[in-house]
Formats: structure tokens, sequence, C-alpha cells
């Protein structure tokens, strides 16, 4: 999940300049792996587990407020998925012209630029009460390095199909690429 997220889709859509997907390379990473949902919200559902599991006793409705607090989650996963898969793929204009939607697309932009800040997709609200909010970029916009696509190619599915091409070992329909554009580039 990691490097799905930090080292393909990251590099992938960096500054404005890549945010938007528009080549099918891009689109790898821009949801997480289907297995992740599952881990995802269990590891969300265990605090509240444990507090309905603590609270079994005392005749409280333990059990219907797992489901809600379970559907809740559920809920905000596929939200997350949603929007995150809109803003970088525009597709749905009566949501995306929404200024709610404008204001969270920007917040991810923004996350897009600086790694470290707005890492809500959905709820900029937590980005404030953990001191990881920016509203605005003080610098201007920067330019996708082209390294950023070799980093995502050492990790991406896309990359390694490419390495197999150029090995001549697999036969797929992706445009092979000269050998010397898929080497690895120098460590820095
Ligand atoms: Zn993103
Ligand atoms: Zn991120």
């Amino acid at each position: 999940m990691f490097t799905a997220h930090t080292l393909v889709h990251h590099q992938l859509c960096k500054h404005e300049d890549t945010f938007h997907v528009t080549e099918e390379e891009q689109e790898e990473a821009l949801t997480f792996q289907w297995w992740a949902a599952p881990i995802l919200i269990g590891i969300n559902m265990i605090p509240w587990a444990l507090l309905a599991w603590s609270q079994s006793g005392s005749g409280l409705p333990w059990f219907a407020a797992m489901w809600t607090v379970g559907v809740v989650v559920l809920f905000y996963y596929f939200a997350y998925e949603g929007f995150h898969y809109l803003m970088h793929k525009p597709s749905i204009p009566w949501i995306e012209r929404r200024g709610f939607f404008k204001f969270i697309k920007n917040h991810h932009r923004l996350h897009h630029v600086y790694m470290g800040k707005n890492f809500n997709v959905v709820c900029p609200l937590a980005d404030v009460l953990l001191g990881t909010m920016v509203l605005a970029d003080p610098l201007p916009a920067k330019v996708t390095e082209p390294n950023a696509r070799q980093v995502a190619r050492r990790h991406s599915r896309w990359g390694r199909r490419l390495r197999d091409d150029a090995e001549g070992r697999t036969s797929t329909t992706v445009e092979p690429l000269g050998v010397e554009e898929v080497a690895a580039p120098p460590e820095r």
C-alpha cells in the first residue's frame, strides 16, 4: 500500500502539470488495491470493537453501535476512493461543480505538492486537528521532473511490463521504450 501510494501514485501525479491523469500509466495506484478495503476497515474497527467488548455486559446496545460504526467506516472508505478518483480524473461534472468538491480537491492537490500535509482527502477537519493543514501553495507551480516517472516505474506493474518487454520475455500491447529509458536512473 505504501509502495502504491507514495512510490507510484505520488510520483505519477505530482505537481499541477501531472495532477490530472491523462495517460493510462498514471491510472495505476489511483485507487487502493482491492485487499486494502478489508484491511483498512478492519484496522479502524479494532478500537470500536474493544470498546464494544468492554461494554458487552452493560446492557447498552453495543452490537447495534458496532454495526453503525462499521457502516460509517465503509461509507467513508468508498467516499474516499470515489472522490479521490474524481479529483485526479474528472468524470462526473455535477459533483465536480460543487464548492465542497472544489475545496477538497484543492486540499488534495496541495497534498501532492507537500506530501506531509493535507493527509485527509474527504474530511480536511482532521488536518486542522493534526496541524497538517495548508490552504495555499506559497511557491509558484512546479513542473514534475522526468525522474519521478522513473521512480514510479521501478515500483509499478507498468514499469515491470516495460522491463519485461525490453528483455523480450513477454509480448504485451504496451509500446516498448528504448532500453536506456527503462534502466533505473542513478541513485542520488
Ligand atoms: Zn491523489
Ligand atoms: Zn499521499
